[in-house]
C-alpha cells in the first residue's frame, strides 16, 4: 500500500521511535500518547483493519498480543496493569487505515467496558 503511513514507518521511509521489531511485526511509540506509555503495535503486512483479517491471520493476531504481553513486561507495567485498544472503522475512531493495536499505560483510565 504506497499510501499507507504505518506502510512507510515500517519501511522506514517515515522516521519512528521504534521499541521492537521482528519478522511479522513493527512495535513503535505513538507520535501523540494518550498515556504515559503509548506504542502501538502493527503487523509488517498491510492489513486495513480487524475485520478485515482472515483465518490465516490467526498466527499473526496471537503474535501481536503475546508481543504487547512481552512489551508491557519490558517496559516495566506488567504489574500496575495496562490496557489494549483496537479501533476498527470509521466510528470507532481508527484513523489510520493498517491494523495496530494500541498498548496504554502508566495511567488510571475511566473504565468503557
Ligand atoms: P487510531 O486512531 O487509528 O486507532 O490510531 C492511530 C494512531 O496513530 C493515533 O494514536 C496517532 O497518534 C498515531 N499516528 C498517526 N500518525 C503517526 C505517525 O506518523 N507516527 C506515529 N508514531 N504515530 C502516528
Ligand atoms: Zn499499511
Amino acid at each position: 500500500m504506497n499510501n499507507c503511513i504505518f506502510c512507510k514507518i515500517i519501511k522506514g521511509e517515515i522516521p519512528s521511535q521504534k521499541i521492537y521489531e521482528d519478522d511479522l511485526v513493527y512495535a513503535f511509540h505513538d507520535i501523540a500518547p494518550a498515556a504515559p506509555v503509548h506504542i502501538l503495535i502493527i503487523p509488517k503486512t498491510h492489513i486495513p483493519c480487524l475485520q478485515e483479517t482472515e483465518p490465516t491471520h490467526q498466527a499473526l493476531l496471537g503474535h501481536i498480543l503475546l508481543t504487547a504481553k512481552k512489551l508491557a513486561s519490558e517496559l516495566g507495567v506488567a504489574e500496575e496493569g495496562y490496557r489494549i485498544v483496537n479501533n476498527c472503522g470509521e466510528k470507532s475512531g481508527q484513523t489510520v487505515f493498517h491494523l495496530h493495536f494500541h498498548l496504554l499505560a502508566g495511567d488510571t483510565f475511566s473504565k468503557l467496558v
